[in-house]
């Protein structure tokens, strides 16, 4: 596709809008099928070592409440995952890089391998060690997320502390890729200065690197970052109806140049409207992550503000999501890992 054309889509509103949906939907239609699989996602940890401006859990957020869950509290959202059946499990905290903690992650993935070795495990828990992740692996994991945020330099300053680097995200998502995981990867839209051409370049990133699932999603204020200041936030608030459409209009255009990849729709989404997740599933994505964490603790999971059901229970998320896909007219599919067919055509 041309650049010129990227950009028109990047952007579209109205028909044009319509027309990108009809064209990514008709794309899923033909190589994907019209399932949406489920995975999930407990928040086990929101300590992080890491400090990206953007982040409501980064380490330099005094006013974050810190929780570590237990392995019995996980072991229950684990028992309710294979109730309920949703196939897969997501596990993601901060990043965390102490003996301590690598070890409870590495016990948590052994005990899902072992107890529920029907379920997928994907982790998403930052930039680990190619050795960890190579035992992390072996135990089990077999999928990763590790979103780029921007593939463009000057951005990812921007956006990071300095001693945060793009070089060592790309080398872990290398690693990730060698050992052979399903790899994971995706950005944020609508960090303040990002341009269109910034977007392309990550859809070209995404491209060149030929990963197997995305997790993409809008960048959401937090008032107590270094990135929600009072200036920023007024824009932020002025540009919302354009971050959302603007991430619609990214998945679509992912969907048609990388056809058989997992994308899933963003939590963040919800922010903005209430079936957002579902719009994003109505413009090409395929699967969907329900909260299981415990409720006690999503209200101190705050990666961005005004957090879609921080007061619901797993329980309420299950039924909510199924009957969303449903009234979608989608194909919800239970008791199954989905796992990622650009992954399995990459390993014939
Ligand atoms: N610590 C791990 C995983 C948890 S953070 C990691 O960073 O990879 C998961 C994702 O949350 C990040 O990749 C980032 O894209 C997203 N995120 C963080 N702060 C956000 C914000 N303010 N708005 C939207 N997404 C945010
Ligand atoms: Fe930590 Fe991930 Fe937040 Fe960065 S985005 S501060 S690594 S939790």
């Amino acid at each position: 596709m041309k650049i010129t054309d990227i950009k028109k889509y990047l952007t579209a509103t109205g028909e044009l809008q319509k027309e990108l949906f009809a064209e990514s939907v008709r794309v899923r239609k033909e190589t994907i099928g019209e399932d949406v699989h489920f995975r999930g996602i407990i928040e086990f940890s929101n300590y992080c070592e890491k400090n990206c401006l953007y982040c409501g859990i980064r380490c330099g957020n005094e006013k974050a409440e810190r929780y570590r869950m237990t392995k019995e509290e996980i072991k229950i959202c684990l028992a309710f995952i294979d109730r309920v059946k949703y196939g897969s499990v997501v596990l993601q905290s901060g990043e965390l890089t102490s003996t301590k903690d690598k070890r409870f992650l590495l016990e948590i993935v052994q005990f899902i391998h072992n107890n529920y070795p029907h379920l997928g495990i994907t982790l998403s828990c930052g930039e680990l060690d190619f050795e960890f992740l190579k035992e992390l692996y072996g135990a089990g994991a077999h999928r990763y997320l590790l979103r780029i945020e921007t593939s463009v330099p000057s951005l990812y300053k921007k956006i990071h502390p300095e001693h945060h680097s793009l070089e060592k995200r790309i080398e872990t998502l290398n690693d990730l890729k060698k050992i052979n995981y399903q790899v994971g990867c995706g950005n944020m839209i609508g960090v303040p200065e990002q341009t269109i051409d910034n977007l392309i370049s990550d859809l070209n990133f995404f491209q060149e690197m030929d990963f197997d699932m995305f997790g993409l999603g809008p960048y959401v204020i937090h008032e107590d970052t270094p990135m929600g200041n009072f200036e920023n936030k007024k824009s932020w608030e002025e540009n919302k109806e354009q971050i959302f459409q603007t991430t619609l209009n990214f998945i679509a255009m992912l969907r048609i140049l990388l056809p058989s990849c997992n994308i899933a729709a963003a939590t963040a989404l919800d922010v903005f409207k209430p079936n957002g997740r579902i719009q994003a599933l109505k413009a090409g994505a395929n699967i969907i992550m329900p909260s299981v964490t415990p409720q006690i603790y999503r209200g101190k999971y705050l990666l961005y503000q005004n957090k879609p059901c921080i007061d619901e229970h797993a329980e309420d998320c299950s039924a909510c999501t199924i009957r969303q896909v449903n009234a979608a007219k989608l194909n919800p599919v239970l008791g199954t890992p989905g796992n990622s067919l650009h992954y399995k055509q990459r390993n014939i």
